[in-house]
């Protein structure tokens, strides 16, 4: 039987995934420590897939007079049915406001704005007030254009239309060592030994026979994660709050 070829690859941190959140981290890491090699292995082309690139309504923040993070995160956890997991959705909306002026500022995000300057926010549904900032309806675009821009032009490496399949832990099963990943263009297997893997690979709406989604999210992540044996949070899958009964503003407004 012929040995399985393996394409070996070192990096320091690997992330899977080129959404807002694998792109965002690997800006983060790269900023925190400059030395560090990072690599960004993602099932599609970077920039191009996933769902962040297909968000239309905008980026909700509280930013305006007589708005605030505490009003955000009330709107977050009743939208939510109170499923969400309080801690995190802290961290959302008060990281939103850090993220917002970063997109603007560092990255270049162009943003709709008001007469006077300041940052249009819309009203979108699940929000008690308006609070959406985006560009027309095209503002995934808009974020993932500026973001993958960012990337390219501080040598991020990448492996595009690569899927990661499996988590290789250390022989004593306490760390994840390497990550196994399939060359999606040539059918080649690489071998990525890593420090650290970060895992940004979004849900899996491909279970359902109808989804908006992006079809290249299938899970996979939380699968790896699974089969590792790591411990997992309880994935509640979201529903777009537009069709969500019972949503306090109109949905045809955002
Ligand atoms: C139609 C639509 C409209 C939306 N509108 C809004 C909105 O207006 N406002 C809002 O806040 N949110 C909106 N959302 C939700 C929002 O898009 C997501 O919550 C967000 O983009 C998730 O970001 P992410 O980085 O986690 O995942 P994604 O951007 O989906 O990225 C996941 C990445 O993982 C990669 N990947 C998956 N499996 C593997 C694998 N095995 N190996 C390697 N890479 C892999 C994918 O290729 C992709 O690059 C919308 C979603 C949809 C579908």
């Amino acid at each position: 039987m012929k040995a399985l070829a393996l394409r070996p690859l070192q990096t320091d941190i690997l992330i899977l995934g080129a959404g807002g959140a694998g792109l965002f981290a690997a800006l983060h890491a790269q900023h925190a420590n400059p030395a560090l090699s990072i690599t960004i292995a993602v099932k599609g082309l970077l920039g191009k897939c996933g769902c962040t690139r297909m968000v239309q309504g905008g980026y909700n923040v509280a930013l305006g007079a007589g708005d605030s993070v505490e009003r955000h995160f009330m709107d977050t956890i009743e939208g939510g049915a109170w499923l969400p997991d309080q801690d995190l959705a802290w961290t959302l909306v008060t990281g939103a406001v850090e993220r917002v002026h970063e997109l603007e500022n560092e990255l270049g995000c162009f943003f709709d704005r008001n007469p006077d300057g300041t940052l249009h926010q819309k009203a979108f549904a699940g929000q008690s007030f308006d609070r959406t900032v985006h560009k027309g309806d095209l503002t995934g675009i808009e974020i993932m254009n500026r973001l993958s821009e960012a990337v390219w032009a501080r040598g991020i490496a990448r492996l595009e239309e690569h899927r990661a399949l499996a988590l290789i832990k250390t022989a004593d099963g306490t760390a994840v060592a390497a990550v196994l990943l399939v060359d999606i263009r040539t059918g080649e297997y690489v071998l990525a030994q890593a420090k650290a893997v970060l895992l940004a690979t979004g849900g899996g709406p491909t279970m359902y026979k109808f989804h908006t989604p992006s079809g290249d999210k299938s899970c996979d992540g939380l699968a790896m994660a699974l089969s590792a044996g790591l411990p997992c949070r309880c994935a509640t899958w979201r529903w777009c709050s537009s069709i969500r009964r019972g949503s306090s503003r109109d949905p045809t407004r955002g």
